[in-house]
């Protein structure tokens, strides 16, 4: 296959799609157009002035990081966030000069050097982190730029109230080797209501720790709290930057989310958001089974009249869960088809008995639109209490992705 344009050829994946596009079993479409018109939706939401930071972990949720970064930075973003290292370095290798990179998770010490020299942003949220820092940047003679990360009430990492005399003495005491390019929590669920209270809780600790640095004289560069929940369902914790995962990538945080927001929409009411991903894969092999026999392993499936079968070559293993076993629906000729038995490791068995003309090779649509018909991601979710956010991060990562419009 011809590579489809200069752009394309710096895109590892591009490659690796070219490559192995015909040998895959199936493939994910990702659409540009998708992608801008959620970054416009999200801009709507938060006012001109925030910055967006695209949240790109878990492979970008799924998407792949090295086709989001790029698609990402035609939209006009140009800060990211990962949660390790080498994460961090797949968006340095497949961004453009000038994106900002923020990791808010794991790195090891040894990384360090590569961080600071690649002025590359992180979280601390113990002294461990931030003093090994601060050691590191005065080796290499650079700057550390930290953002400090505070405990709120989610529990899991952040400095605690009862540090906060011993944090300001070693910021001020070692400023010449950090930058202090952010104060920053995270809410406990904001995308569900359940949560209201402890996240108002959060909302106002992270104030008083803020007012506390302040009248410490302790000043950073950009205040940010909010993911993509909290940016829809709570105005007030949009500041200088926002964190944006699930919604860039067209998915709701929860159906609560969407329908709080379903209101204020505009006239026609129809979903802003577009999800980005389709997965499709092709028919390998139809056959008729006779009424009364039983369709794959064991007998979870009888026949319950003569029946044509096509069996598509996607399974457990490439993400599509086993609790879709009997429950799942693929669409084929633009309708919507069960399928049947268990799903096994590499495929599933889909009943076409009804379906006119269905041959070997026909196009078969596992998420995504296929004619008037369509199946979401969050239409599995209902299936197997699976939510979006871990639908998509099982995709496995070697999947031939397809930059589409
Ligand atoms: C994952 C994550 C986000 C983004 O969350 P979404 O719900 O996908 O918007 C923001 N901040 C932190 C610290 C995160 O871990």
């Amino acid at each position: 296959m011809k590579k489809q344009s200069a752009a394309s050829t710096e895109d590892p994946n591009y490659r690796l799609e070219n490559k192995y596009l015909m040998t895959h079993t199936s493939r994910l479409e990702i659409s540009r157009s998708a992608y801008r018109k959620n970054i416009r939706f999200i801009r709507n939401q938060i006012g001109s002035s925030p910055i967006i930071s695209a949240v790109i972990k878990g492979n970008a949720y799924g998407h792949g990081i090295e086709n989001i970064v790029p698609i990402a930075e035609e939209a006009g973003i140009r800060h990211f966030s990962a949660f390790s290292t080498d994460e961090a370095r797949r968006v340095k290798n497949s961004s453009r000069k000038g994106s900002q990179i923020m990791i808010m998770g794991m790195l090891h010490t040894e990384d360090l050097p590569w961080i600071i020299e690649n002025e590359i942003s992180f979280y601390c949220f113990e002294f461990d982190r931030l003093k090994q820092a601060i050691q590191q940047a005065k080796v290499m003679n650079k700057v550390a730029r930290i953002h400090i990360e505070v405990e709120t009430g989610f529990h899991r990492t952040g400095f605690e109230w009862q540090e906060k005399e011993a944090l300001a003495k070693l910021l001020l005491n070692n400023a010449e080797h950090i930058q202090l390019s952010g104060l920053c929590t995270h809410f406990a669920g904001a995308e569900s209501i359940a949560n209201y209270l402890r996240v108002k809780k959060q909302i106002e600790q992270y104030h008083t720790f803020k007012n506390w640095f302040v009248e410490n004289e302790i000043n950073f560069a950009s205040y940010h709290t909010a993911c993509s929940a909290a940016s829809l369902s709570f105005p007030e914790t949009i500041m200088d930057m926002v964190r944006i995962g699930i919604v860039q990538y067209g998915f709701w945080p929860s159906q609560e989310t969407y329908m709080s927001k379903f209101p204020e929409l505009a006239a026609g009411k129809k979903n802003p958001l577009k999800r980005l991903i389709s997965w499709k894969s092709s028919i390998m092999s139809i056959k008729e089974v006779a009424m009364g026999q039983f369709v794959g392993y064991g007998t979870t499936y009888m026949a319950p009249r003569k029946m044509k079968i096509a069996l598509v070559p996607i399974g457990y293993c490439h993400g599509f869960s086993r609790m879709l076993s009997n429950l799942g629906r693929v669409l084929i000729n633009g309708k919507r088809v069960p399928v049947v038995g268990n799903v096994t490791m590499n495929s599933i068995s889909i009943d076409v008995t009804d379906l006119k003309g269905v041959q070997k090779g026909d196009e078969v649509v596992i998420i995504g639109k296929q004619k008037s018909n369509e199946i979401t991601v969050a239409s599995f979710s209902e299936t197997t209490q699976q939510v979006n956010y871990e639908l998509l991060t099982r995709l496995p990562s070697d999947i031939p992705r397809q930059i589409v419009y």
